[in-house]
């Protein structure tokens, strides 16, 4: 097939999951941007499956000031009907007698955050569903919220496209090219050219760079499963806090008067289209009759989806050191949703600044979250 156009924009983001469109948003109100995605839909691997979750006391300290920095983003936009994206339901650490130590070291590592320590009575209060004879106490979070992705997710498609930037989906890359640092991306009917290509794709972020000759960052897709079901019996309510045992080996919240639950496993996997695994719900099952009343009839839904770690467990951002405008955001695990809009930011503004384009931004960047160099290792 003969091609004649070539599309031409200042930046190229790979990837429609969150990092992507987040960081599209953002940077095409100052250059021109768009998105290729491989899939014929947007979002449909990690990003579509995620538990929903914003808690401020999660991750290492690096996602606890990114998740920080994000929450004015989530508390200053709405849906266009004026839907909030977060929304308050607490969350309690749950704890057994034989879990007493690892309950104080949490509370340890989360005494910044407004957190209170629950005896057996008060866990009992938030969450009457809990099995007395499992539960011994628990922490609680009250500030930790739902985050409802798809207005997220439509906050930023909506900027992105007032902006004018564009989106192609369905798009198979079949080889980058060069010239004097401005890159040719062709695929097997389109070609595209950019100044600066973003890698954003997730999963499969290592596999991109290799086609690039950029540098590999050792990234590890974990399979995390969720499974929903109606337990048989007994009065569910959706206001409930989410409930995670205090070492995250499963967690659940009630949503619609469905119980929507994870074995929290952490599988080290490839990149792929994830599927959910009998193995990791029954495993889910166990855990989660052993510390509740809840009895299983069946399971309504199930799905498993890839958190994308680095050694470190800390998203990796920047400009590669072996090849030139090629930027990476990934490595965002399990919290790429409620870091999404901070590391847009970061983004953002290490690529303007970069690109001389004399940008000054209102938004101060905190050096500290500034971590370039790390990936290059
Ligand atoms: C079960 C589960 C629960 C989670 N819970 C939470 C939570 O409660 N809170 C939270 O903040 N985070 C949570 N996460 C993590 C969060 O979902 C991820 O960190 C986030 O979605 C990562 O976004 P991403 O855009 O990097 O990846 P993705 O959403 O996977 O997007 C990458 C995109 O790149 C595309 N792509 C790949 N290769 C190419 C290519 N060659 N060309 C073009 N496109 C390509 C893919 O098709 C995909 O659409 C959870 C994850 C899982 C799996």
């Amino acid at each position: 097939m003969i091609i004649n156009k070539t599309n031409n924009f200042d930046v190229i983001i790979l990837g429609s999951g969150i990092a992507g469109i987040s960081l599209a948003a953002k940077l095409s109100k100052y250059v021109s941007v768009c998105i290729i995605e491989k899939e014929p839909i947007l979002s449909y691997h990690s990003t579509g499956r995620s538990f929903a979750f914003y808690v401020e006391s999660y991750g290492n300290e690096t996602i606890k000031k990114l998740t920080k920095a994000s929450k004015e983003f989530f508390l200053n936009n709405k849906s266009s009907d004026n839907q909030s994206i977060l929304k308050k339901r607490g969350v309690v650490y749950i704890s057994n007698k034989h879990q007493i130590n690892a309950k104080n070291k949490l509370y340890n590592e989360l005494s910044e955050s407004k957190i209170e320590k629950l005896n057996y009575k008060d866990t009992l209060k938030l969450l009457p569903c809990l099995n007395k004879k499992y539960i011994d106490s628990s922490i609680y979070d009250p500030e930790a919220s739902d985050i409802d992705v798809n207005i997220l997710y439509n906050i930023y498609l909506r900027k992105l496209k007032k902006n004018k930037g564009e989106i192609f989906t369905n798009i198979k890359i079949n080889h980058f090219k060069q010239h004097h640092k401005n890159w040719e991306i062709s695929t097997d009917n389109m070609k595209f050219s950019c100044d600066i290509v973003v890698n954003a794709t997730g999963a499969w972020s290592d596999e991109i760079s290799k086609m690039v000759s950029g540098t590999k960052i050792n990234l590890v897709p974990k399979k995390r499963t969720v499974f929903c079901f109606k337990p048989c019996k007994i009065k569910i309510e959706n206001k409930w806090p989410l409930a995670v045992d205090v070492q995250e080996k499963f967690y659940f919240k009630i949503e619609n008067d469905i119980v929507l639950a994870s074995p929290a496993d952490e599988t080290p996997s490839y990149p792929h289209d994830a599927f959910a695994e009998d193995i990791d719900i029954a495993i889910g099952i166990e855990r989660i009759k052993n510390s509740t009343n809840f009895k299983f009839k069946n399971i309504i839904n199930k799905w498993s989806g890839l958190r994308n770690f680095v050694k470190d467990k800390t998203p990796v951002i920047g400009f590669d050191k072996k090849i030139s405008n090629f930027f990476w955001l990934s490595g965002q695990g399990g919290y790429g949703i409620q870091t999404s809009p901070a590391l847009a930011d970061i983004c953002k503004n290490l690529i303007l600044n970069y690109s001389n384009k004399n940008y000054t931004d209102k938004y101060k960047i905190n050096i500290d979250l500034m971590d370039v160099k790390r990936f290059s290792k």
